[in-house]
């Protein structure tokens, strides 16, 4: 037990009783007592007159870091179809392998999978971890991080790396819990200090206001969720060798908790921003949802597709999934036309390792000119009919 009551300090007040969210603490003959249900959340500590109530974990002892080898990269698959995320970790596993002079290693679960390894291989990966199993089949936090820690314990990574996408970043803290290290969610960069091996994990913090590095000195291994789009893919080479090795199951099907009874696609309009190599991006500046219609004409006719900054959809004007930003997808397109957005910080972290940027607003102070190659200050309806009309 983590929370401790301190019986001499506890005056029997019963007010714990009451704040306990999980119903979890109980006043016995005037003192208060913790049972089973307790999720070790803190409340009762914060809420005790008394500071009868204290956490009893005792500080976790550093890990023994030399003991610790190898950049391990998640192998999201879904459907069975790496996701492309994996490319890039395994682009930037790679480099940071390398600067480590250690071995890139995937990690690879599912059912039938086996043979997606060898892709894993041709991308960069000197060795690849597969747990191939019916129990498996689809991610679920418990059987995936179960299986993924067996091996943490056994193989002893230093790094290890997972897509910032839903399923990586439920697994991610899971596995960093499990394994008494830390997590860095997120990242957009990642370096090695090769004095000392750590690996140093930039994300944007405070709405991305700033950038902040962090370093795990004394935990192994060191995790982050890295931000799908930002890192550059690997090189394929189909004629790279390497290693399998089997990953053992070790539990059943009946401990695990979450059962999956259905699992529904959604119905909404799939976008894929990330692969576009052309992409017409509109914000407030078009005024309505109508808007869109001409730059999807334009985008049409140079062959990209058409994103949003979150005002239009906070607006309703356009579903989320052609939102491009923080909270947005990131985009590395080879041309992003971006029209009447003003170019919020937030809006620039999605879009601003675009090869070209070209801007269209009508105020020429607009910070959205700040990064891009082109700027072009005019009304939007009369500028890219023009350019249309150029185009022929
Ligand atoms: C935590 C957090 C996360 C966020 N995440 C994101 C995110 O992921 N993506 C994102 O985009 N935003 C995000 N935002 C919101 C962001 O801060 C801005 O509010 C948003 O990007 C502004 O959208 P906009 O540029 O479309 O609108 P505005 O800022 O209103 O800009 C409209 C621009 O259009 C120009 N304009 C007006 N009429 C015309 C015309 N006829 N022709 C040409 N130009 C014209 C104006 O000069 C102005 O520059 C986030 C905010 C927070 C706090
Ligand atoms: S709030 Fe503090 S003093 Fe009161 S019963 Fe709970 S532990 Fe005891
Ligand atoms: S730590 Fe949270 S769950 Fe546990 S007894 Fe206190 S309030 Fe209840």
């Amino acid at each position: 037990m983590a929370i401790r009551v301190i019986e001499e300090k506890c005056k029997g007040c019963a007010l714990c009783e009451k704040n306990c969210p999980f119903d979890a603490i109980q006043v016995k003959g005037q003192k208060a007592v913790i049972g089973m249900g307790c999720t070790e959340c803190g409340n009762c500590i914060e809420n005790c007159p008394f500071d009868a109530i204290e956490k009893t974990s005792p500080e976790k002892k550093a890990a023994d870091v030399s003991a610790y080898r190898g950049v391990w990269v998640f192998a999201e698959q879904r459907d069975n179809e790496i996701q492309s995320v994996v490319f890039e970790l395994l682009g930037e596993g790679r480099k940071l392998a390398d600067e480590l002079e250690t071995e890139l290693c995937a990690v690879l679960c599912g059912c039938g999978i086996r043979e997606q390894a060898e892709e894993l291989i041709a991308c960069g990966a000197d060795k690849v971890y597969v747990a191939d199993h019916e129990i498996l089949k689809h991610y679920r936090t418990e059987s995936y991080s179960r299986v993924i820690f067996e091996a943490i314990e056994r193989y002893k990574p230093e790094v290890v790396l997972l897509g910032a996408t839903h399923i990586g970043r439920d697994l991610g803290p899971c596995l960093a819990v499990k394994a008494g290290t830390g997590l860095t969610a997120d990242c957009t960069k990642l370096e090695i200090d090769r004095e000392n091996r750590r690996l140093q994990q930039t994300r944007p913090a405070f709405g991305g206001n700033l950038m902040a590095t962090i370093i795990c000195p004394s935990h192994r291994p060191q995790m982050s969720t890295v931000r799908p789009g930002v890192m550059q893919k690997s090189v394929r080479d189909g004629g790279r060798t390497g290693a399998l090795i089997d990953l053992p199951i070790t539990f059943t099907e009946d401990e695990i908790p979450t059962k999956i009874l259905d699992i529904i696609k959604s119905v909404g309009e799939k976008v894929s921003l990330t692969d576009a190599k052309i992409i017409v991006a509109g914000g407030m500046g078009l005024g309505s949802a109508e808007g869109f219609k001409l730059l999807k004409e334009l985008a049409d006719r140079l062959g990209g597709v058409v994103a949003s900054s979150r005002a239009c959809v906070d607006a309703g004007w356009i579903a989320p999934s052609y939102q491009v930003g923080q909270t947005g997808t990131t985009v590395k397109p080879a041309v992003y036309i971006a029209c009447g957005i003003s170019g919020a910080i937030q809006h620039l972290a999605g879009m601003q390792n675009s090869d070209y940027i070209i801007a269209i607003n009508k105020n020429e102070n607009a910070p959205i000119f700040e990064v891009a190659d082109y700027g072009i200050v005019g009304d939007l309806y009369r500028v890219i009919p023009e350019l249309m009309e150029a185009l022929g």
